[in-house]
């Protein structure tokens, strides 16, 4: 490490020390606002690269950079790959000892460090406060701002009372960093960090390597193992909405031989900490968690998240979902969606301690989630809108794969509308269905239904057929469900369907067909396919990849990511010059490893192999 090597601009450090030869969106313009001492407020999604706009002043500022960070493990994984590219990194938090942290401090002060991360915990500590007064700062970055709000999903007291940064340090620039932040969390964290003046970059949700899934609850337990095997050579993420839910998918999983682990809040501390490294080591194991398998979570070749339940709104979606593909290659986000846990979080909801307007928000924000579930447009476009953007289709989405088809279901609503409106809007899903098909249930008889004058008009659909459709105009926002005893309500969209005012069109074959995810002929696209002297040189390069993190004891990622091991082996760079051109390798990494790769690759190159694939037919650039 070399803390006192100097760089002239950020697109130098951007080539020499990460390897990469262009900044991504706004980083440019995001790095030098903190550099001519602005505030920033970046709102960027996963995987969009919201580390180097700090990690790149840092290496040009001549005081330290503070990265508030949120996880003791995410810190100790960035600062690896950090140390791994030649940079003065280093971290404070809880699990430090005495002796640790006073060291840690001589360092900073002999200027040894030029990136310190640390825990809010650890920052709000008078120790440490004290200890920062007598220290260069040039920038503070507060990574996962969000944690700030109590609206988010991931609230930290502690982020609040970040706020004393503003007071202590005024004149030292602010970064905050999110990728989640709807309107009253940005007001949050502007509030608590003190950005109302403070420059702010939203760079768009859209992630274009990600293809979105959703398929109906249908045998879920086999759809997700059909699913899994498809990709058994990845890594991914099934997030199930409970504990009890996460120990029966990983024990089925086990089961049928695919390699997983459980992650959830009621598992011992070393027991996820066993299993959170194990997926973060692993190129094709499944982590089978809860939501509490969240923030900590940077490992950059997920090639999937599954939503073996659904998410609980349209926020938790986007960040577990865009978990995949950070390493900007192609990925997979699934929800296996059904009707009743819709049910199930309405109440939880309704249920909860939260006063009405938070309650009022999450079922908002379920409601988004249920629309993206139900759309019959590209996943895509229904999902950027749904988070306030437009864009574009994008072509492989199970909706832009197979058209859903639609046809004229006007008449069949409007018998629904209509006996939800004859029962008084005081029953469910079930009691409704069993009135237009004719069944003498007992609820039925005991209310007198069978005398209504819907009763049995829709006999000619099967029970599924008719549930089919209510949980579409569900979806659409025709009806409204009451969630404290799950009864179907009318609104302001049921009423002109109702009188005849305006048609609706519904999916007549719903994504109930579709087992395959990811492909339009059971080929992944997110798998590559490599021919035989790529497959020899992949196994090589993984395995010396493997001994390599062993020996630094850090991730395998943080030694070399999936992308650049991929253009190691469809480029065969065989002389340094070369070697330097690929995605990733900077100079520490070319000094350090070049040799060794160049002397692998060599060993594979006496083949004139000639692929017909460019080399970026399969990566996001
Ligand atoms: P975020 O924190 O926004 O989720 P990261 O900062 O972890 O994203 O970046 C995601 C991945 O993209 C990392 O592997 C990072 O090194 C890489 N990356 C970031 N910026 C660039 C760039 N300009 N060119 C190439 N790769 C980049
Ligand atoms: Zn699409």
């Amino acid at each position: 490490m070399n803390p006192s090597h100097s760089y002239d601009t950020p697109l130098h450090v951007l080539n020499q020390v990460f390897g990469y030869k262009t900044f991504r969106g706004d980083q440019e313009q995001i790095i030098h606002q903190v550099l001519s001492g602005g505030h920033a407020f970046v709102l960027m999604p996963t995987g969009g690269g919201k580390s180097l706009c700090y990690q790149i002043p840092a290496l040009l500022f001549d005081g330290i950079t503070v990265v508030i960070s949120p996880l003791i493990s995410l810190m100790q994984d960035q600062v690896a790959t950090l140390q791994e590219l030649g940079v003065a990194a280093t971290y404070v938090a809880s699990n430090l000892t005495y002796e640790q942290l006073r060291q840690t401090f001589t360092n900073i002060l002999h200027n040894q460090i030029k990136l310190l991360y640390i825990t809010p915990e650890r920052l709000n500590s008078r120790i440490c406060m004290d200890f920062l007064y007598q220290t260069k700062i040039s920038l503070f970055a507060i990574d996962e701002a969000h944690c700030v709000s109590h609206w988010g999903h991931d609230f930290r007291p502690e982020y609040q009372q970040l706020s004393t940064l503003v007071n202590n340090f005024p004149h030292i620039p602010r970064l905050a960093l999110t990728a989640t932040a709807d309107n009253y969390t940005q007001t949050d964290i502007e509030h608590y960090l003190g950005l109302k003046q403070a420059r702010f970059f939203h760079a768009s949700f859209l992630r274009e390597n990600i293809s979105y899934f959703v398929v109906e609850k249908n045998n879920a337990k086999k759809q997700l193992l059909d699913f899994v095997k498809q990709y058994k050579n990845q890594s991914g993420i099934v997030y199930c909405s409970s504990r009890i839910r996460v120990d029966m998918i990983n024990q089925f999983l086990n089961e049928h031989g695919i390699d997983s682990r459980a992650y959830h809040a009621g598992l011992d501390a070393s027991m996820r900490l066993t299993n959170h490294n194990y997926f973060l080591q692993s190129n094709n194991s499944v982590m089978v968690a809860t939501v509490a398998f969240g923030l900590g979570i940077d490992k950059p070749d997920v090639r999937y998240v599954y939503h073996f339940d659904m998410p609980r709104s349209i926020d938790h979606f986007y960040q577990e979902s865009g978990r995949a593909g950070r390493d900007g290659m192609e990925a997979v986000s699934v929800v296996n969606f059904g009707f009743k846990e819709i049910l199930g979080i309405g109440q939880m909801i309704i249920e909860s301690d939260n006063d009405e307007l938070k309650k009022r928000y999450e079922l908002a924000k379920l409601k988004k989630i249920i629309q993206y579930c139900g759309a019959t447009q590209c996943r895509r476009v229904a999902l950027l809108q749904l988070l306030g953007e437009q864009s574009y289709v994008c072509g492989k989405c199970d909706n832009c794969i197979n058209s859903p088809k639609l046809y004229d279901a006007t008449t069949d609503v409007q018998k629904i509308l209509s006996t939800i409106y004859r029962v008084g809007q005081k029953f469910s899903a079930s009691h409704i269905t069993d009135i237009l098909r004719a069944k003498l249930s007992v609820n039925v008889q005991i209310w007198e239904h069978h005398r209504l004058p819907t009763f049995g008009l829709c006999s000619e659909l099967s029970e599924k057929e008719l549930r089919r459709i209510i949980r579409q105009i569900y979806c659409r926002g025709i009806i409204d469900i009451d969630y404290t005893n799950s009864s179907l309500k009318l609104n302001d969209k049921s009423l002109p369907i109702l009188r005849g005012l305006e048609d609706i069109h519904l999916v007549k074959h719903t994504v109930n067909g579709r087992s395959s995810c990811g492909s339009r002929n059971g080929n992944s696209r997110t798998v590559w396919l490599r021919t035989e002297i790529e497959e020899r040189l992949y196994r090589d390069i993984l395995s010396w990849r493997h001994n390599k993190a062993i020996m630094h004891k850090v991730s395998h990622h943080a030694i070399l990511s999936e992308r650049t091991i991929y253009e190691l082996v469809v480029k065969k760079p065989h002389n340094g010059e070369l070697l330097s051109d690929i995605y990733g390798i900077g100079n520490t990494k070319l000094g350090k490893f070049g040799n060794e790769l160049i002397e692998i690759i060599q060993q594979h190159s006496h083949s004139h192999e000639v692929r017909n694939e460019s080399a970026n037919e399969l990566l996001m650039l």
